[in-house]
C-alpha cells in the first residue's frame, strides 16, 4: 500500500502529544498513522494524480477559539508548525513541511448568526456553502459560493485562499464579502479585525484605523501561514427565488424546478474578442446573477485525467472540446419582479447574440 511521503517524517514527542491532549481532550487528537495518512492523501490539483503530501505528526480537532489558541501555543512551545483545515477541498490544506500538526476545524461548524436586516452571517470554519445558502435562502438572502463548489468553507476562501466563483458577477469574491474576522495569530494571541473589535457588531472589516485585510489575506490568501481564523462575518445578498429549491434525484440525475423568475443562457462565440466584448457589455448593463466561462476540458482533466488523455486521441471528440466549446459562457438571470426578468432577458439578447 502506498503511504505518505515518509523519508524525513518523525513521530511527535510524548510531551507535545500530552499537551495537545490537554488542549483539546484525549478523544480529539490522534497520531494513528492511518488517520494521519487520511490527511496526507491530497490528490486534487496535484500534477500527478497519485501524489501524497507530507504526513502530519498529529491531527487535532478543537471545538472553540480558546482551544485553537491553546493548540497554537503548544506548537510554539514544542517547535512544531501547524496547518488549518476547514473543509479541506484540495491539496492546499495539507502539510507541506515536516513537523506539522494538522488543525482540523470540523467541530467548529455553526452558523452563529444570520442578521437579516443588515444582511450578513457570522460563521465558523466548517460551515459549508450549501449549509449557509440553505439557511440564507429561507430568509430571501443568498451567499457567495466559490467555483470549487458548495461543499467548501466560505470562511476559508474569504480569509485564507482565493475566493472566486460563478456568482461573482453579482456577489463579488470572497475577500470583498468579509465583514470582520476573529484571528488566532501565530503567537496564539487573539485579534478581532473590524468593527466587531469595538463592540459595534460585525458590519465592517475595517477601522477605526488602518485596514488589516490586506495584511491578513492580500489578493490570494496566506493559506494558514499567518494563523487560524475561527469565525468571520460574510455579506449576504438578495435572493428573490423560492426559500427552497425543489430537486428530485441525486447527483448527475438531479432535476431542479426552475423558478419563473430565473433564466439560463448558454452562449457560444466564434472567438475570444467577441466573448470578452459580451462580458463587458453584461457588466455595463448590470444584469446577471451568475456567469461562468466553462472550460470543459479543464473539468474533465481535474476529475477524470485518464479519460481526457483518451479523448485527446480521438479526432471528433477532441475537436468538440478544443474548438466547439472554447469560447462559451453560461449566464443565469434572476429578477426580483416579472418586469425585471423581462428587462434582463431583453437586454441580454443583443449582447449574447453579438448584435450591436
Ligand atoms: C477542482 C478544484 C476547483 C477549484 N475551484 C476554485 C474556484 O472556483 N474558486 C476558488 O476560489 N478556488 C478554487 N479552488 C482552489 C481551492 O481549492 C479552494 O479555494 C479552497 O481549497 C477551498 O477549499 P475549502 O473551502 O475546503 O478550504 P480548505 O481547503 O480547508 O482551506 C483552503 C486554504 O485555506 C487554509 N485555511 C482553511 N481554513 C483556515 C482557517 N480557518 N484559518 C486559516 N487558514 C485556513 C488552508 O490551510 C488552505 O491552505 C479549486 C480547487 C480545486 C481542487
Amino acid at each position: 500500500m502506498t503511504t505518505a511521503t515518509l523519508e524525513t517524517w518523525k513521530e511527535i514527542s510524548e510531551a507535545a502529544y500530552r499537551d495537545l491532549e490537554n488542549a483539546v481532550g484525549e478523544e480529539n487528537v490522534s497520531r494513528e498513522p492511518a488517520v494521519l495518512d487520511g490527511y496526507a492523501w491530497q490528490p486534487t490539483i496535484n500534477d500527478d494524480p497519485a501524489k501524497w503530501v507530507k504526513r502530519p505528526v498529529a491531527v487535532v480537532l478543537p471545538s472553540s477559539t480558546e482551544e485553537v489558541q491553546e493548540v497554537v501555543r503548544v506548537c510554539n512551545r514544542h517547535g512544531l508548525k501547524f496547518k488549518a483545515f476547514s473543509t479541506g477541498w484540495g491539496v492546499y490544506s495539507g502539510p507541506t513541511y515536516d513537523n506539522v500538526v494538522q488543525i482540523d476545524l470540523r467541530r467548529m461548524n455553526r452558523i452563529l448568526d444570520i442578521d437579516e436586516k443588515n444582511m450578513y452571517a457570522l460563521v465558523e470554519p466548517y460551515v459549508c456553502g450549501a449549509q449557509l445558502q440553505a439557511e440564507a435562502m429561507k430568509r430571501g438572502l443568498n451567499c457567495h459560493i466559490i467555483g470549487a463548489g458548495p461543499a467548501c468553507s466560505p470562511l476559508a476562501s474569504a480569509t485564507s485562499g482565493w475566493g472566486v466563483g460563478w456568482d461573482g458577477i453579482y456577489m463579488s469574491y470572497g475577500h470583498r464579502n468579509l465583514l470582520g474576522a476573529e484571528w488566532v495569530l501565530p503567537s496564539g494571541e487573539l485579534l478581532r479585525v473590524g468593527s466587531c473589535d469595538s463592540g459595534l457588531g460585525w458590519f465592517s472589516p475595517d477601522g477605526p484605523g488602518p485596514s488589516l485585510r490586506g495584511l491578513m489575506r492580500g489578493s490570494t490568501g496566506a493559506l494558514s501561514g499567518l494563523g487560524v481564523f475561527t469565525k468571520c462575518a460574510l455579506k449576504l445578498y438578495p435572493w428573490p427565488g423560492p426559500g427552497r429549491v425543489n430537486i428530485k434525484g441525486l447527483l448527475l440525475d438531479a432535476k431542479a424546478e426552475i423558478p419563473e423568475n430565473v433564466r439560463f443562457h448558454m452562449c457560444f462565440f466564434p472567438d475570444r474578442k467577441r466573448l470578452a466584448d459580451a462580458v463587458y457589455r453584461m457588466g455595463e448593463a448590470e444584469i446577471g446573477y451568475l456567469a461562468t466561462r466553462t472550460a470543459v476540458a479543464a473539468f474533465i482533466y481535474t476529475f477524470a485525467p485518464h479519460l481526457l488523455r483518451r479523448i485527446a486521441g480521438t479526432r471528433a471528440l477532441r475537436d468538440v472540446l478544443s474548438k466547439g466549446t472554447k469560447w462559451v459562457f453560461v449566464i443565469m438571470l434572476v429578477g426580483a419582479t416579472e418586469e425585471e426578468i423581462e428587462y434582463q432577458d431583453a437586454a441580454s439578447w443583443p449582447i449574447t447574440t453579438g448584435s450591436p
